[in-house]
């Protein structure tokens, strides 16, 4: 349910407001928009009186929220939600956010390389896998504790803040430097992960599952919101269908969709949506043109010889083109 308070409603009638509401046990999630202050209540709520809370002077409206996700729903926060990383770079809200870097960091060399590159091209986030969740338990598993070093290493290098995938919680000491933690699309629904990852403050990536619906991946975002995490990103990256020759199909009507169900960013990852990289480009002007908050894109310095995902990885020459091709396709859609 949602209390839109008037215009003039005064701090302290909102908090005589909040305060008797939570006397009723529900929970009080504020959001002071630009043009109004909406209290969205959560838990049960079947105790208020609807018409009471409606007739009251400050209430100018209330509407009951049928979607099971309450904390991502737009009704509860009608503004965009920006997360802010530690040195200061925002997502959503109208910044795009260009997250670029190879499937697995490899070696020193590689991922060095490959962040002065992308940073160059105008990549705002650095992504480097340092544990791998393989189909195969005999593919390359990732450099674990070591890729994780390398990519601080660049980070000290570039300046530029990480993304990495987590893959069991009892590893998030390990993840204290990584700017964002990205949760893949196999553990969208690993719900015990998503508690504890709900209990930290640390900016989130989650990643829609191979087979989810977007219902599904804001249940998944809530529980994350429901532990006290607000820091939440949304990313589609694809999704299985009866189709064989792209790895994945790009759902592109999620963006949209997803910006109208809720307030948090949405990322495409054009990489894994298509797995091929010559899709990559006009996917993601594709996801740039119809209002996605960024995009994630693999790039490797020697994609042949890639560990990990080559055929969907641009070549630094090619993310150039890309990055510079999509700024002119945002350029576009705000005039
Ligand atoms: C990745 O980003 O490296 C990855 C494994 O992606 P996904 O979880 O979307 O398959
Ligand atoms: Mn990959």
């Amino acid at each position: 349910m949602v209390a839109v308070l008037k215009h003039g409603t005064t701090k302290e009638q909102t908090e005589l407001l909040i305060n008797w509401l939570k006397n009723q046990n529900v929970d009080v999630n504020v959001s002071e928009g630009h043009e109004y202050t909406v209290l969205g209540l959560v838990g049960n709520t079947r105790n208020i009186d609807v018409d009471l809370l409606a007739s009251l002077d400050m209430v100018e409206s209330v509407k009951v929220v049928s979607e099971p996700f309450k904390k991502c729903n737009r009704k509860f926060h009608p503004d965009d939600t920006v997360v802010t990383l530690a040195n200061g770079t925002q997502i959503g809200g109208g910044s795009f956010c260009m997250i670029a870097g190879p499937c697995s960091v490899e070696t020193h060399d590689q991922i060095i390389l490959v962040a002065e590159r992308v940073k160059a091209a105008g990549a705002n986030v650095l992504r480097g896998g340092a544990f791998k969740p393989r189909t195969s338990p005999y593919d390359f598993q990732g450099l674990k504790a070591e890729g994780l070093e390398l990519l601080m290493e660049a980070k000290k290098v570039t300046g530029l803040p990480l993304i990495s995938e987590i893959m069991n919680i009892n590893h998030l000491d390990m993840f204290e430097d990584v700017d964002i933690i990205q949760v893949g699309a196999r553990n969208m629904q690993n719900f015990e992960l998503l508690k504890e990852l709900g209990r930290t403050h640390h900016p989130i990536l989650l990643k829609r599952g191979l087979a989810n619906t977007m219902k599904e991946l804001l249940m998944s975002a809530e529980y994350i919101m429901s532990g006290g995490n607000e820091n939440v990103i949304l990313c589609e990256r694809g999704i299985r269908t009866f189709e064989t020759y792209t790895r994945n199909t790009l759902d592109i009507s999620a963006v949209p969709m997803l910006h109208d169900l809720s307030h948090l960013p949405v990322i495409v990852d054009p990489s894994h949506a298509s797995g091929i990289a010559k899709l990559v480009r006009p996917c993601a002007l594709a996801a740039a043109a119809c209002g996605a908050d960024g995009l994630m894109i693999e790039v490797h310095n020697d994609p042949i010889h890639a560990l990990c995902d080559g055929a969907q990885s641009l070549t630094p020459d090619q993310y150039d083109e890309v990055a510079a091709t999509v700024r002119k396709v945002l350029a576009a859609v705000a005039q």
